[in-house]
């Protein structure tokens, strides 16, 4: 390292010393160019293969002269809409330009060096993220093992709760989990928010929350009145179809949305994405038929690699979590024949591939070519 290299990382804060930053799922643009070709597809990021809702498109087009303008930085039409939504009241609900936004403003409100935060093994990257560059202790919990029946490499909830003590602040809990797909269920959360101290704050993550279709889930958005240490992050990245768009929200009770809202910029998010997002909370059927494409989209890829004989984690979300060897070649083929999928080596998962639910046709271009690569 050259003297200037090391007098700048002297001058950072500790947390972002040894920062690592999050890796992406890799953009169609960016393939194109290393490989010269097209017709390429991405089942790397969970986003939706039907795109967004048309709704959206429309309003958009419609606001585009606005943008001259400073969006509300109160986000007060997206909020209404949100309320009724969630038969709740403004005052619970704060808006981000993603949700990673809001796990941001909540890192940055409650976690500092000294405090200590809970997350599971496997849990979203993010988390580690946000927390580390807030200078607060990360206690990884080790996730239930391969072999459990109802979750596999998902969230130990018993285990989280253990790991907590007087200098945790913050629990990060994604309900259902990415990259595993497997969820809490309604016993396991409403016992996890019974036992855990008061003064931590459970974030439960629902970015996957509309593809759940199991009975003993629950969503969190009920719960705040009677947890107010609880904070429901939900975002419009993945059923909506606007993750190019940045949008996500918190909905918590009114003294911590307010404590989220004195550390959040004013004008997020943008002005694009709140009509956006007001149009796409309103088509129910774009929602709708989301869930049943992907509901049709698991079947075949479930018949597909139990035919192939390989072991996937059961998932309830838009992606399934598979293992195929060495992951890192099974990517790298995969991208030269056009497909991107996410390698989970940063989450020590070296033999597994997550790979998004697309079109019905791009899954069968994906089988063929696993099929192919695997020779199964
Ligand atoms: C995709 C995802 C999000 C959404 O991120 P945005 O910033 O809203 O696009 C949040 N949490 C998890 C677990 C996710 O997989």
């Amino acid at each position: 390292m050259t003297d200037n290299a090391k007098r700048f990382l002297e001058l950072c804060v500790t947390g972002v010393r040894s920062l690592q930053p999050y890796q992406a799922g890799k953009p169609i643009s960016e393939l194109e160019r290393e490989l010269g070709i097209s017709n390429i597809i991405k089942l790397a990021s969970n986003e939706n293969p039907l795109g967004p809702s048309p709704a959206a498109i429309e309003a958009v087009r419609k606001h585009a002269a606005e943008f001259s303008l400073y969006p509300d930085g109160n986000g007060f039409a997206l909020k209404r809409l949100l309320a009724d939504f969630h038969e709740t009241e403004l005052r619970h609900i704060t808006l981000g330009s993603g949700s990673d936004h809001i796990l941001e403003l909540i890192a940055r409100a409650f976690l500092c060096e000294g405090r200590s935060v809970v997350m599971s093994q496997y849990g979203f990257s993010i988390y580690a993220i946000v927390s580390q560059a807030a200078g607060a202790e990360i206690r990884m919990v080790a996730a239930k093992p391969a072999t459990d029946p109802a979750a596999p490499y998902g969230h130990d909830l018993g285990a989280m709760l253990a790991a907590i003590d007087d200098s945790t602040r913050v629990v990060f809990i994604a309900n259902p989990n990415n990259p595993t797909g497997t969820y809490v269920t309604r016993d396991e959360l409403l016992d996890f928010l019974q036992r855990i101290p008061k003064n931590v704050l459970v974030v439960l993550d629902e970015a996957y929350t509309e593809y759940v279709a199991a009975d003993d889930y629950q969503e969190g958005a009920s719960l705040i009145g009677t947890f107010d240490n609880l904070l429901v992050v939900r975002t419009f990245s993945k059923a909506y179809g606007l993750a190019g768009l940045r949008v996500g929200y918190a909905l918590a009770n009114p003294v911590v949305t307010d404590l989220l809202n004195r550390v959040r910029l004013a004008f997020n998010p943008n002005a694009l994405a709140q009509v956006a997002a007001i149009a796409a909370l309103g088509d129910h059927e774009h929602v709708r038929k989301t869930v049943a494409l992907n509901r049709e989209g698991m079947q075949q890829m479930c018949a597909a690699y139990t035919d192939m004989g390989l072991e996937y984690i059961p998932s309830v979300c838009n992606f399934i979590t598979v293992k195929v060897g060495d992951a890192g070649r099974v990517f790298d083929e995969l991208l030269r024949e056009g497909i991107i999928t996410r390698p989970l080596a940063p989450y020590g998962l070296t033999e597994h591939l997550r790979i998004s639910i697309g079109l019905p046709e791009e899954n069968r271009r994906l089988i063929s070519t696993l099929r192919r690569i695997l020779g199964a």
